[in-house]
């Protein structure tokens, strides 16, 4: 499981290439910022950061499973990685950013299209925040997705 928190994670890099198809220029884990966000928008000011339900401990989603062995070590960890999380966000929203929050789930159950339309649309409006995905789409069985996410990024300039 080493490096799955790395940089250039599979999820990460389906987002990318549908938010670059659709005209959107970022930068990418810009190190003078806290918590190096994985998509930084300048011209909006913006960084989406897009979180691993497992590692970052997505609240009730069916991806954020606890491992049955060493369960104090995983505790302690997920822990640290969930109060990392909440400062670097209050730290970025202190500098001033607009800031979103993309669980891996979101492009499983939205799909990276859907996902970067909603992105698109909150990067061009003024809202402060973004989570995704939205409650209700949450709130769908998990069986009514496929298992395996498909992480393939569609070819560019097709839809
Ligand atoms: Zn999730």
């Amino acid at each position: 499981m080493a490096g799955i928190r790395g940089r250039d994670t599979k999820p990460e890099r389906v987002l990318r290439t549908a938010l670059h198809s659709a005209g959107f220029r970022y930068r990418l884990h810009v190190s003078n910022l806290p918590g190096k966000p994985d998509l930084v928008f300048p011209k909006y000011n913006a960084v989406v950061l897009v979180h691993g339900c497992f590692w970052h401990r997505h609240s009730g989603c069916w991806w954020c499973s606890n491992p049955s062995s060493n369960s104090e070590f995983w505790a302690a960890k997920f822990d640290q990685n969930v109060r990392r999380d909440a400062r670097n966000i209050t730290d970025l929203g202190n500098l001033g950013w607009r800031v979103a929050i993309v669980w891996e789930c979101a492009l499983r159950l939205q799909g990276d299209d859907d996902v970067a339309l909603a992105i698109g649309k909150w990067l061009t409006g003024n809202r402060k925040t973004l989570i995704l995905p939205k409650d209700k789409e949450m709130r769908r069985s998990p069986s009514a997705v496929p298992a395996a996410p498909k992480w393939k990024p569609r070819k560019p300039g097709i839809g």
